[in-house]
């Protein structure tokens, strides 16, 4: 799956890396295949939590996904949390900051 950086479509962090999630899951027939960008954590909690066939009934938009009050919890805590708690690939420079 492709990577990028910029800001997670469903909690609105910023400089976050991100994936691509299919609104309509291809297994349950998505034909116009409308995608979004989320970060990691999103995601993830997002296949956690529903199934595809849920998925494809009613989470198409990341409007209904935002509103679910099964995500809606989890985004009020994802935004709380620094963007820096992904787990990045590159360790280089995070020993070598000495205060500011
Ligand atoms: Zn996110
Ligand atoms: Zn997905």
């Amino acid at each position: 799956m492709k990577a990028t950086v910029g800001t997670c479509e469903l909690c609105g962090r910023q400089d976050v890396k991100r994936t691509i999630h299919h609104l309509v899951p291809k297994e349950e027939g998505g034909v116009l295949e409308p995608t979004s960008f989320l970060c990691i954590p999103c995601h993830k909690q997002i296949h956690a939590l529903y199934t595809n066939q849920e998925i494809a009934l009613r989470l198409t938009t990341v409007e209904s996904l935002q509103q679910d009050p099964k995500l809606q919890s989890f985004i009020k805590w994802i935004r709380k949390q620094h963007s820096s708690t992904i787990p990045k690939t590159t360790k280089s420079n995070a020993k070598r900051q000495k205060g500011k």
